[in-house]
């Protein structure tokens, strides 16, 4: 559809459209479309064709961009240095509020019920509705909050944990003398020899083994609060004059610094010698005492918080307790209608203090939906990235009844969708493409979704007729040997046993919160992880030593494991971003940038500066920018948008300094290298044999759009994971590598998810396994084996309910997997 001429002020004619026209914004040319308002719009297309330019880029753009200049004068200025879409005008728009899939920027402390704001109401009902211990005093709702002054139990103020020292953690290594350093926890340097030699003039024996002490002197050694001053005269050197010293325990000494010291690495030090546990005063709920004396349907606030959705319903749909308190029936019926929505969205599993680091992007977008339809909000714009992520097609369903009762509140919702089931219910279809990057940017459909039945150049035509050509799986492989696990423990998964097949492809099924990731990407990766290390379990990321992985390391357990021993490599391909700042990208990830900062130094310009590599790093100082340091973008402060990049006002964006960017390879200095595509950059560097082999693998995945220097914080999780996924293609390499993917389709069009699919298929073919956790029919039905868990979410799953082939899997009576497997079979 090319701009149709459209006279100026028409547009402001309200006929229930979104007009758009000369959308110029990334790959889109010149785009000329209208949308309808108060309808589900679906943006299809392959990836990269421009869907998010469009959606997200210009119309989300143009609306917040409207909205900023009409409420803050300042923000304007910045924002409009980086957020003004390239677009000729845009009429009938309302405002919109977007809802993205993003991971982070959420504080630790931030739970399912506090972005959901269930919590709130739930304070509430504890406060007016609670049963109190007989003679207690009603409680505000805000002592229901460890985050409050009020409700923080006094110990760990609301952290619910508590740092301790032991004797274990303050003395490593009790076969040292303290002359030799056993206590560890004590300063190093000139204080901690003071330190020895006050213990020393106090009379204690510092030249025996720790351990041969008293257990008397030892106590008091480490944890006295007394602070003895002695006249010391230095051991070392009799010439240095006595001084006083004063005694410090080792505990005192970790406390003080802990509390006290303005030194970071200081504080970070004493903490090492400091043990974490669950606070003894609330058990690690973080409420005081009052606050858990009150409880609701039985359940303290603490329990109450920790119990699933479903189980809350349950609790919440009893007569309420206080007889004859209409304000507590209204609350609690309130807050049963909104867990309601969330048990439609398939997130029953969810309880109310699961810290939100810890939910899938999707999850996390799922719950902001629902959480939108309680805004009261009406005549704006919902502009979504793929809703249906990590849902079973079988919660697809309900999923569009949120979308329509977001509708039907009097709002628009534009949705960028992959999954046809959701597509297929929209009230809209706008088709982009045909192709990616320079390929696309054309809108090729706007109307009714059966219209595009019409269009032939759609990409996206054949995979939305409901008889779209079924899979026909290939002959199964069949598998070169079996890891077996015995007895798994850990979140909903109970004493389970599981076998997954070696050389072959294979899916893992099942409802959200049905134990998928807990198994895989948890249980099998740490138990594989384990037996390897040492050796070479990394993938092409650095593992992950967050918290929580540790954490979680706790509670699982597994009983045996068998099997195991071919494999020799374990490489997860997920879908967590390759960095967290502009500062990382593809080119950097892969590998393929040195070799391109190894060429410019061979370039006659560079030798005659004496330039080596490392000044075509933008990471270290020599040819960067030193007003971004190389990043090109500056974060921008604005009170109400956390973490907003515009361009470095020195180097507009190049990262690097005048000097750096004199020097061309074959016509192009290296920034203009940074921003060339993944295709263009094939033709552009095929002399360079390392990087031409890491940029056909990278459009092998689908990703020739992708510019080489496009910013990590730009890259949606998807593209992150190909990224990975290209990585691991680029080297050939002999062996048993065990594979594991969690949803590698997040993102990916149907016709995308065939060109990943024969990806996994290669890493199959060279003798490798390979393990998707998949909601894709087409990816499960040419898996060769499939694992279906279930029946459903949280302690209602974490079931093997059938295994076996794909055909074996879509006859199982109780699967509820099997029907929509069935359809996807020839
Ligand atoms: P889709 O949503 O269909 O996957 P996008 O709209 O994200 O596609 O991308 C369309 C094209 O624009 C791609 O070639 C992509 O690399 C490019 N692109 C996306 N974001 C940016 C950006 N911030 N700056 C420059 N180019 C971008
Ligand atoms: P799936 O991958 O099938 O969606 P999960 O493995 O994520 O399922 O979840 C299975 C169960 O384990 C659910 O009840 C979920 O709430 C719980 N769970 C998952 N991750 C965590 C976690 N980090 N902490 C606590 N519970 C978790
Ligand atoms: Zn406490
Ligand atoms: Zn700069």
């Amino acid at each position: 559809m090319k701009s149709e001429s459209f006279p100026t002020g028409v547009g402001t004619v309200n006929d229930g459209f979104v007009h758009v026209r000369g959308a110029s914004e990334n790959n889109l040319r010149d785009v000329g479309v209208s949308i309808p308002r108060d309808a589900i719009v679906a943006f299809t297309g392959v990836s990269g064709s421009g869907k998010s330019s469009l959606a997200f880029g210009t119309i989300f753009a143009e609306a917040q961009r409207r909205f900023l200049e009409s409420v803050a004068p300042y923000a304007r200025r910045l924002i409009a240095q980086g957020h003004t879409p390239r677009v000729e005008f845009i009429s009938g728009l309302p405002p919109a509020v977007a809802l993205q899939q993003r991971r982070g920027s959420v504080s630790s402390r931030s739970t399912t019920g506090t972005v959901t704001t269930l919590s709130n109401s739930v304070r509430m009902l504890f406060s007016r509705a609670g049963d109190y211990p007989q003679g207690a005093q009603r409680l505000d709702s805000d002592s229901f909050s460890p985050n409050t002054a009020m409700g923080a139990c006094p110990e760990c103020h609301g952290l619910g944990i508590a740092h301790t020292v032991t004797e274990e953690s303050l003395v490593p290594d009790p076969s040292l003398s303290i002359a030799q350093g056993a206590i560890a926890a004590w300063p190093g340097a000139w204080q901690g020899k003071n330190l020895r030699d006050i213990t020393s003039k106090l009379g204690y024996d510092v030249h025996v083994p720790f351990r041969e002490l008293s257990r008397t002197d030892r106590d008091w050694l480490l944890f006295t609060d007394e602070q003895p001053v002695v006249e010391v005269i230095p051991q070392r050197d009799r010439i240095e004059k006595p001084y006083k010293g004063r005694f410090w325990s080792a505990k005192r000494h970790v406390l003080h610094t802990v509390s006290d010291s303005k030194s970071q690495p200081q504080r970070e030090r004493a903490l090492r010698y400091m043990r974490s546990g669950p606070c003894p005063l609330c058990a690690g709920t973080g409420f005081k005492a009052e606050a858990l004396a009150v409880s609701f349907g039985g359940l303290d606030i603490a329990r109450f918080n920790a119990t699933s959705l479903t189980e809350l319903a349950q609790v919440l749909a009893l007569p309420a307790a206080g007889e004859g308190n209409d304000v507590a029936a209204a609350i609690a019926s309130d807050l049963l209608e909104r867990i309601e929505v969330l048990l439609g969205l398939g997130l029953g599993y969810l309880s109310l203090d699961r810290a939100t680091p810890t939910l899938s992007p999707g999850e996390m977008q799922r719950l902001r939906i629902a959480t939108q339809l309680r805004s009261g909000l009406f005549g704006v714009i919902y502009v979504l990235d793929e809703p249906s992520a990590g849902l079973h097609p079988a919660d697809a369903e309900p999923l569009i009844e949120v979308l329509g009762a977001l509708k039907s509140g009097g709002n628009s919702v534009f949705v960028v969708e992959h999954n046809m089931d959701v597509v297929r219910r929209a009230d809209w279809l706008i088709d982009v493409g045909p192709g990616a990057g320079e390929g696309g940017g054309n809108v090729l459909y706007s109307g009714p979704v059966a219209g595009l039945q019409a269009v032939g150049a759609s990409v996206t035509r054949p995979f939305l007729a409901l008889d779209a050509a079924p899979v026909l799986p290939a002959a199964p492989r069949t598998a070169t040997g079996w890891v077996e696990l015995n007895g798994i423990y850990l979140h909903n998964l109970v004493d389970l046993a599981a076998a997954f097949p070696l050389g072959v492809l294979s899916a893992v099924t099942g409802v959200s919160g049905s134990g998928k990731s807990s198994l895989v990407s948890t249980v099998l990766a740490r138990v594989v992880g384990e037996r390897l290390k040492g050796g070479n379990s990394a993938g092409p990321h650095p593992r992950d030593t967050e918290a929580d992985a540790e954490a979680e390391a706790d509670q699982l357990s597994v009983r045996s494991l068998s099997g195991a021993e071919s494999i020799d490599r374990l490489v997860r391909v997920d879908q967590k971003p390759i960095g967290r700042t502009p500062r990382s990208n593809l080119a950097t990830y892969t590998g393929l940038f040195d070799a391109v900062r190894r060429a410019f130094a061979q370039t006659p310009v560079a030798r005659r500066h004496g330039y080596g590599a490392g000044r075509f790093s933008f990471n270290v100082a020599g040819g960067r920018c030193e007003t971004c340091l190389g990043e090109g973008y500056l974060e921008v402060e604005l009170l109400f948008l956390p973490g907003t990049y515009g361009p470095c006002p020195e180097c507009q964006g190049d990262r690097y300094n005048p000097e750096t960017l004199a020097v061309e390879y074959q016509g192009k200095n290296i920034a203009q290298v940074l921003g060339l595509s993944v295709d263009a950059a094939a033709g552009f560097l095929a002399e360079i044999p390392a990087a031409a082999r890491s940029l056909r693998t990278l459009q092998d995945v689908g990703l020739g759009y992708l510019r080489l220097g496009q910013p990590a914080t730009e890259l949606s999780g998807g593209e992150a994971q190909r990224i990975k996924l290209a990585t691991e293609l680029q080297r050939a390499r002999r062996g048993h590598t065990l594979y594991l993917l969690d949803e590698p389709t997040t993102g990916l069009h149907p016709a995308d998810v065939l060109l990943l699919l024969a990806q996994l298929n290669r890493l199959v073919d060279a003798g490798n396994t390979v393990i998707v956790v998949e909601h894709n029919m087409d990816v499960v039905a040419s898996a060769d084996w499939v694992i279906d868990l279930g029946p459903s979410g949280g302690d209602a799953g974490g079931r093997i309910v059938a295994a076996g082939t794909p055909r074996d899997v879509s006859t199982h009576a109780h699967s509820r997997t099997a029907p929509y497997l069935r359809r996807r079979l020839a």
